[in-house]
């Protein structure tokens, strides 16, 4: 593989455009992985990018991300905060943080999201968990379960 990959319309040379998750509950968004890590780095670095209207999985898990917004706006929930979200954003994602990602009706959202190598599976949420996320008003009218 080349040192530069070259990037054009939101891909990069050699970076196949994959699903975003094989099933669960999202709509519309894509996944690249620009970097797979090494032993002295051990890391994945990846590109997702939500359609218009297309939201990532409502999950939380042990390891945490950390999030550049590269293309377009929408909002975030993580934790109990809502936030709008626009290009050059950052967004950190702790442990165990309930954490969607919802695009603009009129905009994709695409963002730079770096996680561990080495990391524990997404967690869905439970009835319980759900009950206990929508007793926010805001956050009920947010997530897409
Ligand atoms: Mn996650």
């Amino acid at each position: 593989m080349s040192t530069v990959r070259k990037f054009r319309d939101f891909g990069w040379e050699d970076v196949p455009v994959l699903a975003y998750k094989e099933g669960g509950p999202y709509k519309g968004v894509t996944r690249q992985v620009l970097f797979e890590g090494e032993e002295s780095l051990p890391a994945q670095w990846r590109y997702f990018e939500v359609e218009p209207g297309g939201h990532s999985t409502l999950e939380r898990h042990a390891h945490i991300h950390y999030v550049l917004i590269l293309r377009g706006r929408g909002r975030c929930l993580v934790g109990e905060d809502i936030s709008d979200i626009a290009e050059h954003d950052l967004i950190e994602v702790p442990s165990l943080k309930w954490h969607q990602f919802r695009a603009a009706e009129d905009a994709p959202l695409g963002f730079l999201c770096l996680v561990s190598a080495t990391r524990d599976r997404p967690q869905l949420p439970a009835a319980e968990d759900l009950a206990e996320l929508s007793r926010s008003r805001a956050v009920a009218d947010f997530v897409r379960p």
